[in-house]
């Protein structure tokens, strides 16, 4: 039996230093704290211990991408997130034709039967245009029960979550459909108000898509989908904790107010994570990335310009270009506590997807998807399924 001992690992309930994990082929067999009960295998001395990452919201990364290109090359995007950690993943869906949403939900649907994502998740069509971000307004479509049945059923039983704007017409019986589908619906891309998307909540919506961004701003006296998110315990919420989407208060107050059981931390990463600057597509919408920061490109005539002229010289800001450990590391470094963080960037989001009993803790009877980390939360060697995809850096 392989056994992991003498690093500080993460489990649910505690930070066990030194703690020390032992598996039976794939999974987890126990874990405890203090000696290893025989000799390491592999030792983990000056190492953190994470459960493998699980992304909700990611589009693509190392240069390949989910949204555009081949089923090999949305395997390519798949791997470049495996070996930064992220051992379960969604593959994101942005907001395209329909012929083409169909399409590439049906190609993506054959990664989910082999295993590589965990499902998909469709970032559209049902967004509002005020706040698409770096999403095609010419494709946003009004929520429609028959084109929800269509993408459904050409991503075969892999679809997990769908993002829709609750203020749109027709938003509530998709909501009610993808439900009884058993899709979580996301609130997300939205202008609706505290109201509206309280009604979406009550009608099934039970999580936030990038809570903060592609939203109208909290304000006392509307607060928004963001007040009314935050607000229902019967809600999850996703940030964005790159340290370019939002401020580290906000991921603070997010995190305060949701608890630990209800902050999800996603990447929302595009292509060009783990890439250098340059030109990037995020679905049909051409994105410049500077300085690491993701921004539409707003060439004269692009598609992507916007005509709010705060974003005039800017760009509205695209997917993020990290990883979701690079995620952990900021929300660590912005305060959260570890346990707080490994909840959500594995357990929450492993319940979210309902496979909470196979995957997103380091607990007897999981998957053995850890993560290892230095002291600064950079990875050094990721294990899925009980096989390291990486050769142990520690040691
Ligand atoms: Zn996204």
């Amino acid at each position: 039996m392989v056994l992991l001992a003498g690093g500080r690992v993460v489990t649910p309930d505690s930070v066990l230093n030194p703690g020390w994990i032992r598996l039976a082929g794939p999974l987890i067999d126990a874990v405890g704290s203090g000696d290893a009960p025989e000799q390491p295998t592999v030792d983990l001395r000056g190492q953190w211990v994470l459960p493998g990452f699980v992304d909700l919201h990611v589009h693509g990364g190392g240069g390949a991408s989910f949204t555009d290109g081949t089923i090999d090359q949305a395997r390519q995007a798949a791997a470049f997130h495996r070996g930064h950690g992220t051992t379960t993943m969604l593959a994101s869906l942005v907001t395209a034709p329909l012929a083409e949403l169909e399409a590439r939900a049906a190609m993506l649907a054959e990664l989910a039967d082999d295993g590589t994502i965990a499902g998909l998740h469709l970032e559209g069509p049902f967004l509002s245009p005020a706040r698409r971000g770096a999403q095609d307004p010419r494709h946003m479509l009004a929520p429609d029960v028959a084109i929800f049945e269509r993408l459904h059923a050409a991503a075969r039983g892999h679809l997990r979550v769908i993002t829709l704007a609750p203020e749109l017409p027709g938003a509530t019986r998709v909501i009610e459909a993808a439900t009884r589908a058993g899709v979580t619906v996301a609130v997300g891309h939205t202008d609706a108000t505290a109201d509206v998307t309280l009604a979406a909540i009550d009608a099934g919506a039970t999580h936030a898509t990038h809570l903060f961004n592609g939203m109208r701003p909290f304000h006392h006296r509307e607060p928004g989908a963001v007040g009314a998110l935050l607000d229902r315990d019967d809600v999850t919420c996703e940030v964005i904790a790159d340290g370019v989407h939002l401020h580290d208060i906000a991921i603070r107050l997010a995190a305060r107010a949701k608890g630990p059981g209800r902050l999800i931390l996603v990447s929302d990463a595009m292509a060009a994570a783990g890439m250098p600057d340059g030109r990037y597509q995020l679905g049909s919408m051409r994105v410049t990335v500077a300085g690491g920061v993701a921004r539409l490109f707003e060439g004269p005539g692009d598609p992507g310009r916007a005509d709010d002229p705060g974003q005039a010289d800017t760009g509205a800001i695209a997917g993020s270009t990290a990883t979701l450990a690079d995620a952990v590391r900021h929300a660590i470094a912005a305060g959260l506590p570890v346990p707080d963080v490994a909840a959500a960037a594995s357990t929450t989001p492993a319940r979210v997807l309902g496979i909470g009993d196979r995957t997103g803790a380091l607990s007897p009877g999981l998957a053995a998807d850890l993560v290892a980390c230095d002291n600064e939360f950079r990875p050094r060697a990721v294990m899925r399924h009980g096989e390291w995809l990486a050769a142990p850096l520690m040691g």
